[in-house]
C-alpha cells in the first residue's frame, strides 16, 4: 500500500520567537513591548540581515544595558551546526542543524563560479513520500519556523563573506520538506530573503520547488512575488506518476500543469520542470515525447525542464538512466523548441545531493 500523505505537520511545541519571523510592522512592536523606540526595530534588522549578526552582544549601536533583553527576547539561539561535511575542494558544504527541540535538518551551500547556491529546508523531514527520496523515507518531523528557515539562508551568507569574501546570491527550497506545505512560514521567510530591508536577494534567484500542491502554487502566483518555481514533475503521465509522486493522486499531471500555467501568466516567470531521470521507469523516448508535448499544451516556451539524474538513495532499487538514454531524453525535448538541460549534480559523496538529505546523526 501506498505511504500516506501528511500534509498537516504533528503538532509540537513552537521554537521561540526570534527578530526574523516578524515583519517590519511586528519588528516595532517587538521592541516597543521591550520599552524601546520604535527605530530600535530597523537597527536590530540592519544588524541581522545586512551584517548577519545574530547576537545583540556584538550590536555596537544597540546600548550595553538592553542587550541582554534584546537577546532573550529577540535573539534566541535556534540552530546549532552538529556537522559540517564538504566536498569537491570545499566548494560544497553540507550542514547539519539541530534546533532548540532537538529536530535536525540539513542545508547546502554550493560555490559556483558566477553564483553562490544554499539549498535550504522548509520542514525537517518530509510527508509527501516520494519513493526516490531519501527524506520521503523517513517522514515528517516538523514545519521549520520562518527564522529556522531564514537561519539557514544568513548562516550560508555569513559563511560565504567570513570564508571567502564572497556573496549569497541564490536561495533555492530544494531541501528537506515540501514548501508548500509549510505555506506561511515559507511566504513570510521568502519575503524576508528578497526584501532590501531583508536579505536583498533578488527574486527570480529564489527557487520554491514543490511536488505540485496545485492550489498553494495558484495562491503564490497570487502573492506577486515573482520567485522562480520549480515543479517536481518526474513523469508526464498520470500512471506513472502516482507511484512517483503519491501527491500526483491529489492534483494529477494536468492540475500540476494547470497551476504552473497560472503562475508563469501571473509572473511571466518561466517555470523549471524537474525530471529525476529513471534507468527504465521515467526515461524513454516516447515518455520524453509526452513531456514535451504536454508543456507544450501547458507552458509553450515558459518551461525550462531540469534533468537530475537519479541520486541514489540507501534502499532504493532505482538507478539513473545510462548517459545515452539521458542525451536522447534531452535530445527529443530540444527538438520541440523546450529548453532542457541535466543539472550539475553536487554533493553526491557527502549526501548531499538531491534527494539525499536524511539528516541522519
Ligand atoms: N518537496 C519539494 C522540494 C524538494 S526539492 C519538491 O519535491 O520539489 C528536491 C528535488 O530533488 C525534487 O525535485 C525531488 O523530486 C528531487 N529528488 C528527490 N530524490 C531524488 C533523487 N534520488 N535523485 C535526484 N533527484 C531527486
Amino acid at each position: 500500500m501506498a505511504q500516506q500523505l501528511v500534509f498537516e505537520a504533528p503538532r509540537r511545541k513552537v521554537p521561540p520567537q526570534h527578530l526574523a519571523d516578524f515583519d517590519a510592522a511586528g519588528r516595532i512592536a517587538a521592541v516597543e513591548a521591550l520599552g524601546l523606540p520604535a527605530f530600535r526595530a530597523n537597527q536590530l534588522a540592519h544588524q541581522y540581515f545586512g551584517r548577519l549578526t545574530a547576537d545583540p552582544h556584538q550590536m555596537t549601536d544597540l546600548p550595553a544595558a538592553v542587550r541582554d533583553r534584546v537577546a532573550a527576547a529577540m535573539f534566541p539561539k535556534l540552530l546549532t551546526a552538529v556537522r559540517v561535511l564538504a566536498c569537491d575542494a570545499g566548494q560544497t558544504r553540507k550542514t547539519l542543524w539541530r534546533a532548540g527541540d532537538g529536530t535536525t535538518f540539513e542545508s547546502v551551500l554550493m560555490r559556483y563560479p558566477q553564483r553562490n547556491t544554499v539549498c535550504i529546508s522548509s520542514q525537517a523531514g518530509c510527508g509527501m513520500a516520494c519513493p526516490f527520496c531519501a527524506t520521503g523515507q523517513a517522514g515528517l518531523t516538523r514545519n521549520l519556523s520562518t527564522a529556522e528557515i531564514l537561519e539557514q539562508v544568513r548562516a550560508a551568507a555569513a559563511a560565504l563573506r567570513d570564508d571567502f569574501g564572497d556573496r549569497l546570491s541564490n536561495v533555492v527550497f530544494m531541501g528537506m520538506g515540501e514548501p508548500l506545505a509549510n505555506y506561511a512560514r515559507v511566504v513570510a521567510a521568502v519575503r524576508r530573503i528578497i526584501e532590501p530591508s531583508g536579505f536583498g536577494i533578488s527574486a527570480r534567484s529564489v527557487t520554491v520547488s514543490t511536488v505540485g500542491v496545485a492550489p498553494a502554487i495558484r495562491k503564490l502566483a497570487d502573492e506577486r512575488l515573482a520567485v522562480t518555481l520549480a515543479l517536481s514533475l518526474h513523469a508526464p503521465d498520470d500512471e506513472l506518476r502516482d507511484t512517483l509522486v503519491p501527491v500526483n493522486t491529489r492534483w494529477n499531471v494536468g492540475e500540476a500543469l494547470g497551476a504552473a500555467r497560472y503562475y508563469a501568466e501571473v509572473t511571466g516567470r518561466r517555470v523549471s520542470i524537474e525530471y529525476a531521470l529513471i534507468r527504465d521507469v521515467n526515461d524513454q523516448p516516447w515518455r520524453a515525447d509526452l513531456l514535451s508535448e504536454r508543456l507544450r499544451g501547458a507552458l509553450g516556451r515558459r518551461a525550462h525542464v531540469n534533468v537530475i539524474p537519479l541520486n541514489p538513495t540507501p534502499g532504493s532499487q532505482w538507478d539513473a538512466s545510462p548517459k545515452a538514454a539521458q542525451r536522447e531524453f534531452v535530445r527529443r525535448v530540444r527538438r520541440t523548441g523546450i529548453s532542457c538541460t541535466v543539472r550539475d549534480t553536487r554533493g553526491r559523496e557527502i549526501s548531499a545531493a538531491c534527494g539525499q538529505l536524511a539528516a541522519g546523526g
